[in-house]
């Protein structure tokens, strides 16, 4: 039997709905084209201007409930309005770190006096949040981290360095994984804190990356005093926060609808350059395109897995990494063939030759392709651990 992956006639619904969103408004990057597509890229104005028509919509926050403001909008709805967006080149997830990741994670362990001071200002976008998990010794061994939390009356006073923090010189407030327990095993002794990023003692020094882009930074706290009332959940108990929140991120990279639009500008690009241009027409080049379409494809159907998983109440396991590994790879893949379509030329052209170095960091962050094939081996295919 022929497997039905069309909209069932409220998808489509909804679909049309969103869809007339964006032909209404997507005006705002009418003077920034290159960046509107690219999203993160975009001009800040316009991205600010695009946030507020989607706060008006009250979708910033698609999966939140909607007692905390969110649109509590079903698994299925949030990737019709994702696929939507990607496909029109409009930004997505434009409530960033806040609504993807700590806000659901405060929602989840947070206490009321928690909820009640961070989750309006996450979803009125008045806070920027960065994550502070990764350090210099502890990054796919998460759980090793040594940044101290030590217990002085109604504070912890934090000592050490996280590194990798993407944002961390334009946040307002770090979640983070401190070690408060150094005798007790290496997930138990770990707690999860709110910082308020101008507290005294935090050194916020950026990182400059082989893409010439400053995203992310070093982060080192010296004496930094943490009011007690800013742990989320219990002492020495952070590790279960701290994955709660991580299974957002994994549940949100990897977008395979990012790889294909991607894919399809190349492709226009190809058809515009024509049979002139050497590169496009040639042989391998031209197979090099059909491979990366056949690709795109799969990378959507692993996707429509892991979504319809969801959508089942199921919680995709080795099923994420899988889509998280394929589409991570193909995007390097894409931009490999940009470089080829190319030729010298890609070097010299910006885009081609900036997106081939920034695409090496979608198989690092939020869990390396080594990572992710190690859970498909054990968890997927049941092999012995290595
Ligand atoms: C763009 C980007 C943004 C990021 N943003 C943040 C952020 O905001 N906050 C934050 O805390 N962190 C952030 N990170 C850090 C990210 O989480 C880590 O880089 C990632 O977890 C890998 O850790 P590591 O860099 O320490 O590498 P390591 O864990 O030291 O890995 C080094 C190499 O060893 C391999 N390896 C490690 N363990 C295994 C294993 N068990 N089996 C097989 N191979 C293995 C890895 O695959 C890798 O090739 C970001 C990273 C990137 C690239």
């Amino acid at each position: 039997m022929p497997i039905n992956l069309g909209d069932s006639p409220n998808d489509a619904a909804w679909r049309l709905e969103v869809r007339e969103f964006i032909n209404e408004n997507k005006g705002v990057f009418a003077a920034t084209p290159d960046d509107a597509e690219g999203g993160m890229f975009g001009r800040m104005g316009a991205i600010k201007q695009w946030r507020d028509k989607v706060a008006t919509k009250g979708w910033i926050a698609p999966s939140w409930p909607k007692k905390y403001g969110g649109a509590e909008m079903s698994v299925v709805d949030q990737f019709v309005m994702n696929e939507e967006f990607a496909e029109a080149g409009v930004p997505s997830n434009v409530g960033g770190f806040g609504v993807m990741m700590i806000g659901p994670t405060l929602i989840e362990h947070g206490n009321e006096d928690q909820k009640a001071e961070h989750l309006s200002k996450i979803l009125r976008g008045e806070v920027i949040w960065c994550q502070g998990y990764s350090e210099p010794g502890a990054g796919s061994d998460l759980a090793s981290l040594q940044t101290r939390g030590v217990r002085d009356g109604d504070d912890y006073v934090v000592n050490g360095q996280k590194i990798w923090t993407t944002g961390a010189q334009f946040a307002d407030w770090m979640y983070m994984l401190v070690r408060t327990d150094p005798d007790a095993p290496k997930h138990r002794g770990i707690t999860y804190l709110l910082v308020d990023m101008k507290s005294p003692g935090v050194t916020v020094r950026p990182l400059t990356t082989m893409a010439n882009m400053q995203s992310f930074n070093e982060v080192f706290f010296e004496d930094v005093r943490v009011p007690v009332k800013n742990r989320m959940g219990d002492e020495n108990r952070g590790w279960y926060v701290g994955t709660t929140t991580l299974d957002f991120e994994r549940s949100s990279i990897g977008s395979a609808i990012g790889v294909k639009k991607q894919l399809e500008g190349l492709i226009r690009q190809a058809k515009k350059a024509g049979s002139t241009a050497s590169f496009s027409s040639r042989a391998s080049v031209r197979h090099e395109f059909v491979d990366r379409w056949v690709e795109a494809e799969v990378a959507k159907m692993l996707s429509y897995r892991v979504i319809s998983m969801q959508a089942h109440g199921l919680i995709p396991n080795h099923e994420a990494s899988m889509c998280k590994l394929f589409s991570s790879e193909l995007g390097q893949k894409i931009a490999l063939l940009s470089m080829h379509l190319f030729g010298m030329h890609g070097n010299t052209r910006n885009r081609a030759s900036t997106g081939y170095v920034q695409a090496v960091s979608s198989t690092i962050a939020g869990g390396t392709s080594e990572v992710q094939r190690g859970i498909i081996a054990t968890r997927g295919l049941g092999l012995p651990r290595g």
